[in-house]
């Protein structure tokens, strides 16, 4: 391993999560990293860490830890969503905001690196503790941020409400409307289809890889993990291509329908707050992982490290072709290495879930000309950028002699981006 990396990581060994990823990224580039450039990408610019009080429904005041790391801002403000987990802490952040980074550089879109939130737990909080959690987490976040410093949005436990609530914090606190936070309601400035934009765009890129080796979604079997924002748009866009979701998952369990799951009804089941496993439409099982269903296409969608090693030798011998994450990290690093010894192809998600924040970055365009784009204008943006991504990653990946190895095309051509920015900035 590379000294600097060695020297600089030994500095935070509790930080496991965080070394992973670095180690995975930078091994992966077939060329030694200039030392200065590898000691700076392996610090985030800024990391703010902060108290946030709030009182519950019965009056006591609660405590928890809000975050924002502001990992790299060459290419642009600092851009990356808001997570509210009991399962954050700064490790994880850390690791989250420096995916971002590269993730934000595929799209092309002036946009640099972040990610924050707090281990606040959103379940079973009412809408009252939500607000003031929101409105005190914006009492300090509102000096570190704004429509050209740092602009946040949603991630896991973060929507539009929450979007909402410390939007209008912002409003209050600094006598400003900008386009601060994307993710926004339509009625102030969000973007038509940034919702839908996470899963439509990982299956635009889906379908850029499937054209390229001539073949399409249609009567394909596509399994996805998850039932949230991006799984649910995924299985939409995916049966609009005529592709077949044959199971789907939540924390309970997975639903399955060799001839096709009926996606309005588990949308409607889901809304009304109930777990998959009292969905009656489809088979549940719980017993075994949603990667043990025969498939052509995964779709892993629901959170970090859900499929390890053992997933992916079932998926392979099960007949899978292709893996696209619509999660953050969804494979584990033995998982990863798996994936390069089997004959599927994989779309990491740096490239295959970039169309969130590439519609947020849609987001600030409008709201930085004050005017909103129509629905089909979105859509099409984001068709071209996942397209575009797709071609730069495959592209690269060619002329380093892995034709197929996507996760090595896409972190070749985001550290470019980004490494020649810090450097032409005077290594900032
Ligand atoms: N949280 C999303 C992601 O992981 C979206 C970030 C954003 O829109 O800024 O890319």
């Amino acid at each position: 391993m590379h000294t600097t990396l060695e020297r600089v990581l030994a500095k935070y060994p509790h930080e496991s999560y965080f070394i992973e990823a670095t180690q995975e990224f930078f091994s992966s580039l077939s060329f030694e990293v200039e030392p200065t450039i590898l000691e700076q990408l392996l610090h985030a610019e800024r990391i703010i860490m902060f108290r946030v009080p709030w009182i519950d429904r019965d009056g006591i005041t609660q405590t928890n830890y809000g975050y924002r790391v502001q990992y790299n801002g060459a290419l642009g403000p600092y851009k990356g969503g808001l997570r509210f987990d009991p399962s954050v802490n700064l490790d994880i952040l850390k690791t989250l905001a420096f995916e971002q980074t590269f993730k934000n550089a595929l799209t092309g879109i002036a946009m640099g690196g972040a990610k924050g939130g707090s281990d606040f737990n959103p379940k079973g909080k009412t809408d009252a503790e939500i607000m003031k959690f929101c409105q005190n987490f914006m009492i300090e976040l509102h000096r570190h941020i704004g429509a050209t410093i740092d602009v946040p949005a949603g991630d896991k436990g973060v929507g539009k409400r929450e979007v909402g609530y410390m939007f209008g914090a912002y409003k209050r606190l600094t006598h400003s409307f900008e386009g601060v936070l994307t993710g926004k309601d339509i009625a102030f400035g969000g973007a038509l289809g940034r919702t839908e934009a996470t899963g439509y765009g990982l299956i635009y890129i889906v379908n850029a890889l499937l054209r390229d080796i001539k073949q399409d979604l249609e009567g394909k079997r596509v399994v996805i993990s998850g039932s949230g924002n991006v799984a649910i748009y995924a299985a939409e866009k995916a049966i609009a291509e005529g592709a077949c979701v044959i199971a789907m998952s939540d924390r309970s369990g997975y639903v399955y329908d060799e001839a096709g799951l009926e996606l309005q009804a588990i949308i409607d089941h889901k809304l009304k707050g109930e777990p998959l496993e009292t969905f009656t439409g489809a088979r549940f099982v719980h017993e075994l992982p949603i990667w043990s269903v025969p498939c052509d296409i995964a779709l892993p969608c629901a959170t970090e490290g859900e499929i390890n090693e053992r997933d992916i030798k079932a998926l392979a011998i099960n007949g899978c072709k292709i893996i696209a994450e619509g999660a953050n990290r969804p494979l584990t690093k033995e998982a990863v290495d798996a994936i390069q010894a089997s004959d599927i192809l994989y779309l990491p998600g740096k490239a295959a879930n970039a169309g969130g924040v590439a519609v947020s970055g849609i987001e600030m365009s409008q709201n930085a000309q004050m005017r909103a784009f129509t629905f089909a204008e979105v859509d099409t943006q984001l068709k071209a950028i996942m397209e575009s991504i797709y071609v730069q990653i495959r592209n690269t990946a060619k002329e380093l002699g892995e034709p197929t190895n996507f996760l090595k095309g896409a972190n070749h051509v985001a550290y470019a981006k980004v490494a020649y920015a810090m450097k032409a900035q005077g290594y900032v």
